[in-house]
């Protein structure tokens, strides 16, 4: 008899683990779903044709294993001639991609290469990201703002906070306090809806460890002589990354292709099945009992692997077993930020940018919305991401997103009253008129960021007590806690699968990822472990 793995969660992280088994082990997968999509946060959400990625999912990795992945499920597109200056080298085909490839307007299954650009809209204009100290942005801020700019720069260099204790200080240090407020505290504190002065330090570290003033000087200098053709950018600080892959019709086409292989090479993806008993034998797990939301009924799954998604709070909540009471605390206490997307169809923006064909759609990916004075904290332009995301190109297809608890009044807002309060935002801030919308939806997804504060700081008691259970694998972004983009779930799930063909029973080498010195951009001893995966 083959042995059988309960996966739970068909995001990433649980459809690699899956895809994995079927091709390097004759275990059998059984993904256990709630939701009746795959592909979890990295999901695509299909209104009327026009689609919404929640948050943006660019593609890249600076690891080899995941670009290589990600390009067997599909290829990248062909790029032109001109524009040969972004071939991925394939290590395995040792050919270069560049002038081969489907064309994006013939096919469907293709990774376009997508060009970065991200803007901070604050006092009414739009400021570079990162920011450059340009003349255009010396006259956007006044001369006054940016002496005060240059002198609390000054003084943070010369006397820096130390220790280094929270976000706050962690900006100062390398932006200095005008800075600071200028461009990042609005912003961070509608992601997490607490004072940046009472977030760890270990935050900024993972996420834009490498970003500082002298960090942007130098990527613009090294811009200048760096080495054409290589997609992955590997010396490049992550928030500086230009370059993407992603594919025509956002991130969820990549996990339904994966879904829909898995399913072909004998595998089970099972969704309305939401995981909330797990049974043990002392060091084992034996089962898993599932529910059907729609129904109520019942269905226990037992497996020889178990592989878990799933949020570890939940997890530790659904373990019929003895939880220590300090496991328990830690669990509870562990906190999530959730999203929301207003998804608007609008005839067109108010912001327009110059082009030699006159005005045209103005090119970001995303905004960062720092003005204090509204909700929303980014603004995403599908249009940008991928042209077939909207289903008439002549329209803008936008999403406005908004950082919030499921206990917050804005989550149990209507649709109708989120959609109004986003148009109001939107107009009030000069982006669009009103009378431009046309359509417009809500996309809610829950526990998108786990959150570094709470009782995150003794996650280690959980992370031990789960370890001791030899056949369960926590992997991905909310199933280890940690603040994983694709890559690093995915490389979670693999790194399972290498340790059971492996016979490897310590899993010291899952919790690595993202922590490996591989994945350092900028190696700073004073700052610790982490990595810098995205801007904020
Ligand atoms: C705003 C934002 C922007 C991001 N941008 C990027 C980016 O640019 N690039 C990038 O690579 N990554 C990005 N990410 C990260 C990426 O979304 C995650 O790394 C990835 O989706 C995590 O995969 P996962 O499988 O671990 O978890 P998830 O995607 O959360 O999937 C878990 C799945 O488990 C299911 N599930 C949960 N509980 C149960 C249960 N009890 N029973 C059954 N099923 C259950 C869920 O429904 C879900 O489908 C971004 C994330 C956010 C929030």
């Amino acid at each position: 008899m083959a042995e059988t793995a309960i996966i739970i969660g068909a995001g990433p992280a649980g459809l690699t683990a899956a895809f994995e088994l079927l091709q390097r082990t004759g275990v059998v997968p059984i993904v256990l779903e709630v939701e009746d999509y795959v592909g979890g946060i990295s999901r695509t959400a299909n209104y009327k044709g026009n689609r919404i990625d929640i948050g943006g999912h660019r593609f890249f990795s600076k690891s080899d294993r995941v670009m290589e992945w990600w390009l067997d499920r599909m290829p990248m597109q062909r790029v032109q001639a001109g524009q040969a200056t972004i071939g991925y080298q394939r290590k395995s085909r040792d050919v270069a991609t560049t002038g081969q490839g489907p064309d994006p307007e013939q096919c469907d299954e293709v990774m376009l290469v997508r060009q970065r650009k991200s803007r901070i809209y604050f006092l009414r204009r739009f400021f570079d990201y990162p920011i450059t100290l340009s003349l255009d942005t010396i006259r956007k801020l006044g001369l006054l703002r940016m002496v005060k700019i240059g002198f609390s720069y000054l003084r943070a260099v010369l006397f820096p906070v130390r220790p280094e204790k929270n976000l706050e200080e962690f900006f100062i240090n390398r932006f200095g306090r005008e800075l600071y407020h200028t461009f990042f505290k609005s912003y961070t504190e509608k992601v997490w809806g607490e004072q940046c002065s009472v977030i760890s330090a270990e935050w900024g570290a993972q996420r834009i460890k490498g970003l500082s003033i002298l960090g942007t000087l130098k990527h613009i200098f090294s811009k200048i002589f760096r080495r054409r053709g290589d997609i992955t950018q590997k010396n490049t600080e992550t928030s500086l990354i230009e370059q993407f892959l992603y594919p025509k019709y956002g991130p969820g086409q990549m996990w339904e292709t994966v879904a829909r292989e898995i399913e072909r090479r004998g595998g089970q993806i099972v969704h309305h099945q939401r995981v909330s008993k797990i049974h043990l034998d002392r060091e084992r797990i034996v089962a898993v009992e599932a529910v059907d939301p729609r129904s109520g009924q019942t269905t226990v799954y037992r497996g020889d692997w178990f592989f878990s998604t799933m949020p570890v709070k939940e997890l530790v909540r659904a373990l019929d077993a003895e939880v220590p009471a300090e496991v328990r605390q830690v669990s509870e206490g562990l906190i999530y930020r959730d999203f929301i997307t207003v998804g608007l169809l609008l005839k067109e923006l108010k912001v327009r940018e110059d082009s030699k064909q006159g005005q045209q759609l103005i090119r970001d990916n995303w905004i960062y919305i720092q003005e204090p004075d509204v909700v929303v904290g980014r603004l995403q332009i599908f249009n940008n991401w991928s042209p077939f995301m909207v289903s008439d190109r002549s329209k803008v297809w936008v999403g406005l997103e908004y950082f919030c608890y499921e206990t917050d009044n804005l989550w149990k807002m209507s649709d109708q009253e989120l959609i109004e309060l986003g148009s109001r935002e939107m107009e009030k801030i000069g982006i669009i008129e009103r009378s431009a919308v046309l359509d417009a939806t809500v996309i809610r997804m829950p526990k998108t960021y786990p959150a570094y504060f709470g009782t995150y700081d003794r996650f280690d008691k959980v992370r031990r007590f789960m370890d001791r259970f030899s056949n369960i694998f926590l992997l991905g972004r909310n199933g280890m806690h940690r603040y994983n983009n694709q890559d690093h779930s995915m490389l979670t799930a693999m790194v399972a699968v290498d340790n059971i063909v492996a016979g490897v029973r310590d899993k010291s080498n899952l919790w690595d990822v993202n922590t490996e010195q591989d994945y350092h951009e900028a190696k700073d001893p004073q700052q610790g472990s982490g990595k810098a995966t995205k801007p904020l």
